[in-house]
């Protein structure tokens, strides 16, 4: 494409101070090797019958050697674009259309498909924020959520009415690692859709930010929609917030139609580390965390004082056959992921939890490979309390029913040397009980 010829000179100093060199041949994305980084919150549209086209075809699914038209930053800007193809490329999907955070990513893809009194049915065992938009924001707007224990395949089914319109799962779940059969699910609502009619039919909703798509790819096993928190192992370097769903085409359009209309876009910027940072590192990053979460569940495991540690790599996983079936990498190598869960020796669980954090309070005090923070899939390690960080939504009545110990300590393991990692937690785990 021709630029348009503009002599810079016959305007004044202030006008040129906001136009610059504009038009330029310097945005040029065919050769440089890494995409400049770009923010423009909108795009000149260079004639009325250009705009209306534009307007017309925003929200279509990308097509291979067609320009895009660029509006408006909410509707979509080369950067987020770039990201949503290598995404979808991640989780071996057709599409996908990210959001200013993974909540933002989870409203959006339980709530394209809902209507006035649509019902959704997840698993009980969810990221604290996600049970809280699910009890606290969606059951105010008329939508209910019925919660089960998906680790029973067929546990929904006597949930299922005609309103039922979203099966919503996590898998590993946050933050106890219970994993869902996700083949056998999507088994069961095979046959209960094909008695509904298309507007009925059910659709499954996967949160698959613990595992990444390194470490599985449920879109594969015949899930619907898949959800990601990017602020997580696909950012992977703590930098960033942002959000992703990632589907079929047909999806593509109301998704696009739902960002632009609730507006939780991810700024260029953050798309820009994701993109640059973040998914080109995933393949590296990932093995070098499990081979670290293994070494560092194992210590646990033969610590006198810990209860006991959940890591889906290791054999004394209660679900280990499951996971060895549903957790591949790329080249089809067993991938347990980065996360453990575990629990300190005690008489009663309120015990457990004062020595966990006892535990938690040296770390935060004395240690230098552990970092006492929310979040994970950083290249740095870091532990929390859900029950009553990350999981405190859930009313602490109901948290053992609902899968969330209150001893329960989470870890998300980072790129360190482990024995570092062995080594502040091996000094924590000492203090914690001594000084008891
Ligand atoms: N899903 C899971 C499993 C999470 O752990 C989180 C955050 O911890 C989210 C979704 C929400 O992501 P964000 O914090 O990017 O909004």
């Amino acid at each position: 494409m021709s630029l348009k010829k503009i002599n810079e000179k016959k305007y004044s100093v202030p006008t040129r101070l906001i136009y610059g060199q504009s038009p330029t041949f310097e945005w040029d994305y065919s050769h440089h090797v890494v995409p400049p980084i770009t923010t423009s919150s909108t795009f000149s549209l260079g004639s009325a019958e250009r705009g209306a086209k534009g307007f017309a075809e925003f929200s279509l699914p990308p097509q291979p050697d067609h320009h895009p038209i660029y509006i408006y930053d909410r509707m979509g800007e080369p950067t987020i674009d770039m990201l949503q193809h290598v995404l979808a490329t991640a989780e071996e999907q057709e599409c996908c259309v990210v959001f200013s955070s993974g909540m933002a990513a989870v409203q959006a893809a339980v709530c394209f498909a809902l209507n006035p009194g649509s019902e959704i049915i997840s698993h009980k065992t969810v990221y604290g924020c996600t049970y809280s938009l699910f009890t606290n924001q969606l059951s105010r707007m008329g939508i209910k959520v019925h919660f089960c224990d998906l680790t029973d395949a067929n546990s929904f089914v006597p949930l299922v009415n005609e309103n039922t319109r979203v099966l919503y799962l996590e898998s590993p779940a946050n933050p106890n690692l219970e994993l869902i059969d996700t083949p056998a699910i999507v088994e069961a609502l095979k046959k209960i859709n094909a008695n509904r009619a298309e507007s009925k039919k059910i659709l499954s909703v996967f949160d698959n930010t613990f595992a990444t798509p390194f470490c599985q790819r449920p879109g594969k096993d015949g899930v619907d929609v898949i959800v990601h928190s990017l602020t997580k192992g696909l950012s992977g370097f703590g930098t960033v917030m942002g959000g992703a769903v990632i589907t079929r085409q047909e999806f593509h359009k109301p998704l696009i139609i739902f960002r632009k209309d609730y507006g939780s876009i991810l700024p260029p910027l953050n798309a820009w580390h994701i993109l640059v940072y973040g998914i080109p590192t995933l393949c590296l990053r990932i093995p070098r965390q499990q081979a670290n979460a293994l070494k560092v569940a194992q210590f646990l495991e033969s610590h006198a004082m810990v209860d006991i540690v959940r890591y889906p790599g290791m054999p004394s996983f209660p679900q280990y056959q499951l996971a060895t079936q549903l957790l591949r990498d790329y080249d089809g190598n067993f991938a347990p992921g980065i996360m453990i869960y575990f629990r300190l020796k005690g008489e009663d669980p309120e015990q457990s939890k004062l020595v966990g954090e006892r535990m938690m309070d040296y770390l935060a005090d004395n240690a230098y490979a552990i970092t006492l923070a929310v979040s994970l899939g950083q290249i740095r390690t870091l532990i929390e309390h859900p029950a009553s960080m990350s999981h405190v939504s859930y009313p602490a009545l109901e948290q053992i029913s609902m899968g969330i110990d209150p001893g329960g300590i989470r870890l998300a393991v980072g790129i360190e040397n482990p024995d570092d990692i062995i080594c502040d937690l091996d000094s924590a785990l000492k203090h914690a009980f001594k000084a008891g």
